[in-house]
This record gives structure tokens, sequence and C-alpha cells, in this order.
């Protein structure tokens, strides 16, 4: 008798006994979280789908946060988490560093908002940025996106040309995005991208390298634009060979090498680039290094930044934006890199990170959970085999993801882990326990 006809006798597959819980799951979820569901009734009817960051976005309502104090926030149903999210990577001093308190408010009463104007606190915050991200120039945006928007465009002006070379899975951006191995709609000059259909290893090392010249032989590549791990993709970090293979293509075909360390800059103590002995022709910089602001940077080589941004020299672009140098950001963002996250504090968070994952992998052992990543920023994924060649198993993260929040750790659903400083060891001791109790919770449907 087959199992499809007698549903008592036969054992329920992992796929039927994963519904279950996560339905069981889902339902605990709602009936502990009125106050955020009701929010999300309120918020649908201003904001389309309730928020204004999709990627805040999520079923059947997303949690409403109140407030943040430490590496831990507070739910508006009064529940509190540790933060795993992170900020995705930006929330590294957490919700209140005492010297970022103290930079806000002495830039606030003694500095003042809005001056209009350049000041020194722009040339310091610079000067800084260029020594430990071993910058010759650099420039200041509002965003990690806009970073990029800027290097792209710095890319074509010095070259002439307009295509670029990205990768399958590549994040760069709201308007850069390029999973499923193409350019999402909203890809700024959409057209323009051409996407390498593999990252990381070494037969992504060969595409680059075929993609890269034959993209040049046709006569039209400004850039090759890459992360050295991908962090929205999953915390997948590229290989050396990898890296700088397409490196080497580029710098041997004309185009301008730029190494997206939004996210990865704070892997080691002058960015992930560096630590693999890469020399980009351009770096984008963003998140933590706002000090908790909106920031992006870009910069690198001096002949392109000058050429291209320089407002003396003939025909260089214009890069404007009101709050590029908004004093909060340049006086924050100064106080965090120089007083707290300093070169051996960068270190020690990346071991503690580095420790936290080997631990997490040892009780995953033998399961459909995996953990990648480098350092301080962490990704999980389920997988059918618990190999990345089968098939995502995306009920298990979610069955994942609503119990973790039933036991106090707030982590984005996707399955991305951004560590702050300072999260108390007990906190991370606790995670391990309590992702080794999930798996023995479920270790039908966990098992390989
Ligand atoms: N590049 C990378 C690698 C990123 O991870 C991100 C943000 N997740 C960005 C660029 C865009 O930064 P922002 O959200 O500040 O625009």
């Amino acid at each position: 008798m087959s199992c499809e006809s007698d549903l008592h006798t036969c054992p329920k597959s992992s796929h039927q006994e994963a519904a279950e819980a996560l339905a069981a799951a889902q339902s605990r979820y709602v009936a502990n979280n009125l106050f955020s569901k009701k929010q999300h009734e309120l918020a649908v009817e201003l904001l389309p789908g309730g928020n204004t960051r999709t990627l805040l976005h999520t079923s059947p309502f997303p949690l409403c946060m109140k407030h943040g104090k430490g590496t831990f926030v507070w739910d508006e149903d009064g529940h509190k988490y540790t933060d795993f999210v992170g900020e995705l990577s930006a929330g590294l001093y957490g919700h209140s560093h005492p010297v970022i308190r103290t930079a806000i408010l002495s830039t606030f009463d003694e500095t003042g908002l809005s001056l209009g104007s350049t000041t020194t606190y722009e040339a310091r915050y610079a000067s800084l940025l260029c020594q430990r991200f071993k910058l010759e120039r650099v420039r200041m945006t509002n965003t990690g996106t806009e970073a990029n928007l800027h290097a792209l465009a710095a890319a074509r002006h010095y070259t002439g040309k307009k295509k670029v070379v990205v990768f399958n899975g590549g994040y760069h951006g709201a308007c850069f995005s390029f999973g499923g191995g193409k350019a999402a709609p909203n890809t700024a000059d959409k057209g323009d991208f051409v996407v390498v259909q593999n990252y990381g290893d070494d037969e992504a090392a060969a595409e680059a390298r075929r993609v890269i010249e034959e993209t040049a032989r046709e006569g039209d590549l400004a850039a090759v634009l890459v992360e050295g791990m991908q962090g929205a993709g999953g915390c997948l970090p590229g290989s050396k060979k990898f890296l700088l293979a397409a490196q080497e293509a580029a710098k041997n075909t004309g185009a301008i090498f730029i190494l997206d360390e939004v996210m990865t800059s704070r892997l080691a103590p002058h960015g992930l680039g560096q630590e693999l002995g890469l020399s980009p022709d351009l770096v984008t910089l963003g998140k933590y290094l706002g000090g908790g602001f909106s920031f992006g940077a870009f910069g690198g080589r001096k002949e392109i930044m000058d050429s291209v941004y320089d407002p003396r020299v003939k025909g260089s672009l214009a890069h404007s934006g009101t709050f590029n140098n908004n004093t909060m950001t340049m006086c924050a963002g100064f106080a965090g890199l120089n007083q707290v996250f300093t070169e051996e504090v960068c270190v020690e968070l990346n071991r503690v990170g580095d420790d936290l994952r080997g631990r997490l992998n040892a009780v995953a052992k033998g399961t459909r959970l995996r953990f990648t990543g480098r350092g301080s920023l962490i990704g999980l994924h389920f997988r059918e085999n618990g190999t990345f060649e089968s098939q995502e198993r995306a009920d298990l993260r979610d069955l994942f993801w609503f119990e973790m929040l039933e036991e106090g750790f707030w982590i984005t659903r996707r399955g991305f882990i951004a560590m702050m400083l300072d999260t108390p060891k007990d906190e991370l001791d606790r995670f391990v326990d309590a992702v080794g109790r999930f798996l023995e919770r479920h270790a039908g449907i966990m098992m390989v």
C-alpha cells in the first residue's frame, strides 16, 4: 500500500510535518503579537504594504519595535529580544553606545545642524576613512546605494564606456540587485549590466574571466562590480582566487575594478579587500560608518576620483547631495570609527563571530541547517540534503525564525545575523543552546 493511500499508517513526510509545525508557530506568533498585528492593519492604509522599506515586509505582519538599548530591542507587545539583526550590519555600535551619544549631543550643542558649507569635520573623517581603508581620495554620500551609483558614474566617465560586469546573487543597493542571475526590474541603467552566473568559486573565476574579456572585446566595458563576500546574497564568501581573477581580468581589459565593501569593511581592520590582498581601483562603503546615521562613501585612486569629481577639472561630473556632509553623520561616524571600532576591536569582534559560527555549525552537524559567512556576519541556510547543491527549504527557515523569536532572538527571517559590539557572551551561549534545542525538538524534519 502506498503512503498516499494510507496517511494514518505511513510516516509523515518532512514537508508535511514542517507545514504543521510552521502553522502552529505562526498561530502562536499572531496570538503573542496583537499590537504589531493592529499596527500593521493601520499602516497598510498609509504605506504600501505597511512599510517604507520593502525588506521589512513579512507575513502575516512584521513585528513593530518600540525601542532599543545596548544590544537588545523591545517590541510594542512587550517582548525583549537580543538583537542579531544588527540593522543589517549598520547597527554595529548597538542602540545607545556612550561614545556615539556624546558625539551626537556635542555636535548638536556645539556645532549645530545644516551649516550649508564645507566643515573641518568632513575632512577629518575623510582622513580617517582614507587611512583605514587605504584610499587616496574619498567622497561621502547618503547611502551605500548612492555610493555605488556614483562609483559607477566615475567608472563610466573615466573610461568613456557603459557596461558593468556583476555577479549572480550580488546586491549593491536598492536599484542594483542581481539575484536569480539577472538584473531586478528596478535596476538603474538595467541594460548596461552583464551578469556572471556564478560567484565565489573556481568555476566562477573562469566564467568571470571569460565574461569580462568578451564584454571588453565588444568595446564597451566600463567596470567590474563585486562584493568580497555576498552579504544580502546569503553571507557567501568569495574565494581569494576568484576575487583576484576578477580583478586581474578587469585590470587587463582597462575596466575599473570596484569592490563593494558596504557590508564587508567591518570584517577586517582595513576592509576585506585589503585582507585578501586585493587592490581595487574604487571601493564603496556605508552602513555602520555613519555611526548609526544614513551613510555611504566611495573612493580610491586619485587619478580617477580627481579627474571625475574635482569641480576645478573641466568636464568633471557633479556629485551633489544636501546631506553628503551632514554634521551629525560626519561626527558620529568619526567618533565610532576612531574611538570605538578600532583595528583591535575589529579583529576581536570578528574572532568572536568566527567562534560563534564554528559552535553553531558543530551543533547543526548532520542536519539540514548550515551557517556561512565570515567574522561577525553570519548567514543561515536550510537545504534538503544539507548541501548547497540541494534545494533550499524556506519552510524550515520560516519555522526557525518564528521559534527563535519565541526564544527572544531578533534575527532576519531570511537568515542573516549581523553581530553588534558588546553582545554579552551569555547571550551568544544561549543562542547556541536555543539552536540545539530547536534542532532536537524537530529532529524528524531537521536531520538529513
Ligand atoms: N552594497 C551592499 C553590499 C549592501 O549590502 C548594501 C545594503 N544592504 C548596499 C550596497 C546598499 O546600501 P544602502 O542600503 O545604504 O543603500
